[in-house]
């Protein structure tokens, strides 16, 4: 937000290009400075941001930033919830779920995807290379093969000791799902163009049902961007988010004139309008708009994302369930 000091400075800044004869008054009125910026999901948040902002302060492009930026969560085996080193399946299988969205609302997306490093840069590539939007399963692995990714196993020892203490414990029996055993990078950026991208990366639920897909790589639920006004990004249950197209939601609210954080928590009252069992499990929404302005919500404690915009912090967002 423009305070009164960076408006003074800007002013002043402004009246020294134009005595200097650099450019007129009237060009800088019309291009309001952008702030490039780049906010993504939990604390591991904050290391995913280190290498979108190198792009962005670079004046690199916004998808190129989200793309940079999530590689680093998937690539990560310690943590357990997105990529190599992600929880498997009930079955003993990590399957992945991304999804990537530009500018020009182009989108590509990966659900069910095994044995690939880098899901978001397949579904850039699905999004680059294809005339299609989603790809499944062993097509999307073929797809991945075929555009040169390397096949390799991402189950490493202590998930696979995970899976077997499991396997133990839960006969086999699809779990409950609650607010451990998951989590998703969503990150988003705005570039010095005044352009917006986004990315939604993860292994989705442990000891899932083989074949479930979460919200994470639908376009619409677990990320949206538009670029004339802003762009969101879910975690948590996707169960929850695809029921009411969170992200989609959340980019409308922005468009009828509501700040990030006021369209997240809208979306989160609309889980829990219309999802009666909503204080059993966790979603958090994060919203960026057009002027860099940027917001976070979820249902209940714990959620907590980071921005950067020059400093890298990290935020506790608000939640609807205040006990
Ligand atoms: N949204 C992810 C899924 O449902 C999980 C998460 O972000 O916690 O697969």
């Amino acid at each position: 937000m423009s305070t009164r000091r960076t408006f003074i400075k800007q002013s002043a800044l402004a009246s020294t290009l134009v005595a200097s004869g650099g450019i007129s008054m009237s060009e800088i009125i019309a291009q309001p400075q952008i702030k490039k910026t780049v906010i993504s999901t939990w604390h591991f948040g904050l290391i995913a941001n280190e290498p979108a902002w190198e792009i962005l302060s670079k004046n690199g492009s916004a998808l190129d930033a989200v793309e940079a930026g999530v590689k680093i969560t998937e690539a990560d085996k310690k943590i357990q919830s997105v990529g190599y080193g992600g929880l498997p399946d009930r079955d003993g299988r990590v399957t992945l779920d991304a999804c990537i969205m530009d500018e020009k609302g182009n989108c590509g997306s990966v659900v069910f995807l095994e044995h690939i490093l880098h899901p978001v840069s397949v579904a850039r590539a699905v999004m680059e290379k294809t005339p299609h939007v989603m790809l499944a399963g062993d097509g999307a692995l073929q797809f991945a093969l075929a555009n040169g990714f390397k096949k390799q196993d991402l189950l490493t020892t202590e998930t696979k000791e995970a899976w077997e203490k499991w396997c133990k414990e839960h006969q086999y029996s699809p779990m409950k799902i609650d607010r451990d055993n998951h989590d998703t990078i969503g990150m988003l950026a705005l570039d010095a163009s005044g352009n917006l991208s986004g990315a939604c990366t993860t292994s989705g639920l442990a000891w899932k049902i083989h074949g479930r897909v979460g919200d994470s790589p639908i376009i619409g639920a677990g990320l949206f961007i538009d670029n004339e006004i802003g762009g969101a990004t879910a975690t948590g249950k996707g169960e929850a988010v695809m029921k009411m197209c969170g992200s989609f939601l959340i980019v409308e609210l922005m468009r009828n004139g509501k700040t990030p954080t006021e369209a997240c928590k809208i979306a989160v009252e609309r889980i829990v309008k219309h999802q009666p069992d909503y204080k059993d499990f966790q979603v958090g929404f994060l919203a960026l708009n057009k002027r860099g302005e940027t917001g976070g919500y979820a249902i209940t404690k714990g959620f907590q994302y980071a921005v950067h915009n020059g400093e890298n912090v990290l935020i506790d967002a608000e939640h609807f369930v205040k006990d």
